[in-house]
């Protein structure tokens, strides 16, 4: 294993991809901040299944608020590399501030509606952030596949609308979080939880556990839900910024709870603030976990690639 081929540059970036043969599997990105644990690693392994794995590793400024943790997000370049190295990755691209956004430049990328509600309201800029570094990227390396976690499933959703809107020629992939055995969503920000916080930080996939209890036990106004999460992460010592429900892929906030809807809750667990999010289709009986977007999902997409699934069978439709 060696580790993968490191460009820190947008023109070094390119001259990688120039020599890439028209014969070539589709190119994937895995766009990330570093620090990378095993939810990025399920996003790599998704990813190279179906292509050629480009990850990008940027803390991006303009998707953190002021005063949030920009200064101190952990930065751990050789670490991160040496992860993906038995990954088989085909590079990473690493750039500086300075590479993404040169002086004097003035260009943002946003999406209407989807980044208002949930943590745009509570992150002001952050989704304007997200989806201009993530065109920049796309126009950099442009992918033909594009893997995105539902841990941040606002951002997935925000995503899959620029993609349509500005008619990308890119596929996006939805992978389902990877949790800690005791059920906390994997997270970079899990590093600032110290001692005690830790074990408290499970209030969040529990308060969700109790929001899917309510719904299965037949609750189906909005409100009722809402406050059963809520009350739940106050219980367990979280500060909360939101816990709602709202509908997908729009994120409207109805009366009642119907068809397929986004249980999202985030909160401040010390000095970490943890999201994390449940993705249901409701019936009018029945609940089930569902992805956040059929179209979106692992299995759809190596079908829609003519990539052989994990039986080994190739896909038929
Ligand atoms: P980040 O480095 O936190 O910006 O995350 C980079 C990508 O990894 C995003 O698409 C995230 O949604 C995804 N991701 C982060 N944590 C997880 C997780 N626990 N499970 C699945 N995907 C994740």
């Amino acid at each position: 294993v060696s580790t993968p081929v490191l460009w820190t540059t947008v023109s070094v970036a390119r001259a990688g991809l120039a020599r890439r043969t028209a014969s070539a599997r589709p190119l994937v990105l895995v766009p990330t901040m570093g620090d990378l644990h095993d939810g990025h690693l399920a996003l790599v392994r998704a990813g190279r299944e179906l292509g050629d794995v480009v990850v990008s590793i940027f803390v991006n400024p303009t998707q953190f608020a002021p005063g949030e943790d920009f200064e101190r997000y952990p930065r751990r370049l050789q670490e991160d590399l040496e992860q993906l190295a038995p990954l088989g990755v085909q590079a990473v691209f690493a750039p500086t501030v300075e590479e993404m956004y040169p002086r004097g430049e003035s260009t943002r990328v946003e999406v209407h509606g989807i980044g208002d509600p949930l943590c745009g309201r509570h992150r002001p800029g952050h989704f304007v952030g997200v989806s201009t570094v993530c065109t920049k990227l796309f126009v950099i390396l442009r992918p033909r596949i594009a893997v995105f976690g539902q841990k941040d499933a606002q951002q997935c959703l925000l995503l899959h609308r620029l993609v349509r809107d500005l008619r990308l020629d890119l596929d996006l992939v939805f992978v389902p979080t990877v949790r800690e055995r005791d059920g906390l969503a994997m997270s970079s920000r899990n590093r600032y939880l110290r001692g005690a916080e830790r074990e408290a930080a499970t209030v969040l996939s529990r308060a969700l556990a109790a929001g899917r209890g309510a719904l299965e036990e037949g609750e189906r106004e909005v409100a009722g839900i809402e406050s059963v999460v809520a009350a739940q992460l106050r219980r367990g010592g979280a500060d909360v910024d939101y816990a709602e429900l709202r509908s997908v892929p729009d994120l409207d906030h109805p009366a009642r709870a119907a068809g397929r809807m986004l249980l999202a809750v985030a909160a401040h667990v010390g000095k970490a603030r943890l999201i994390d999010n449940l993705c249901v289709q409701v019936e009018d009986l029945t609940v089930r976990e569902a992805p956040l977007l059929d179209e979106h999902t692992p299995a759809a997409v190596r079908a829609r690639w003519g990539v052989a699934d994990e039986e080994g069978k190739e896909s038929t439709t």
